[in-house]
């Protein structure tokens, strides 16, 4: 799906949905906001024969960009243990959410954006949850053996 957002220049944007509510800076210098999708469909869409409103919802939509940023915080889990199957099943769902998610251009950017710090910020403390013990004893050194009482009981012995 394409839009065409005019620069008071007269220079026109060709953008994508992905595109919406980001910022781009035209040839002539002036900073210009790519509206949110709502606004870009009402006023900017370019009119082509072949409707997205034809197709439905089998239109393949483009993954916006911001989603990728969720997809490597979530596939960082699954790197860090190098594997494992709660990470490996943490990170996996996480990415796949967060793309399925920005995906859905019925819904603003903003909200989109914070469904997808939600999701990777579950997995995350679902990962830490299980992992923050592992992770505390393979951070600290090794703790130096203490004396151990039962020991010595059974050593007298
Ligand atoms: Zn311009």
């Amino acid at each position: 799906m394409n839009f065409e957002v005019p620069c008071p220049c007269g220079h026109k944007f060709a953008v994508t949905a992905g595109d919406a509510g980001t910022e781009v800076r035209c040839s002539c210098g002036r900073p210009l906001v790519i509206p949110d999708l709502p606004v870009l469909r009402e006023r900017y869409q370019r009119t082509e024969p072949d409707a997205p409103a034809a197709r439905g919802d089998l239109d393949p939509v483009s993954t916006p960009r911001f989603a990728w940023m969720f997809v490597i915080a979530c596939g960082i889990i699954p790197m860090l243990t190098v594997g494992g199957l709660i990470p490996t099943f943490l990170g996996v769902t996480g990415a796949v959410g967060c793309v399925a998610i920005s995906r859905k251009e019925a819904w603003s950017v903003v909200s989109r954006v914070a469904l997808c710090t939600c999701i990777t910020g579950a997995c995350w403390a679902l990962f830490l949850a299980v992992y923050y013990p592992l992770l505390l004893l393979w951070l600290q050194p090794p703790p130096k053996p203490r004396p151990n009482p039962a020991l010595h009981r059974t050593a007298i012995k």
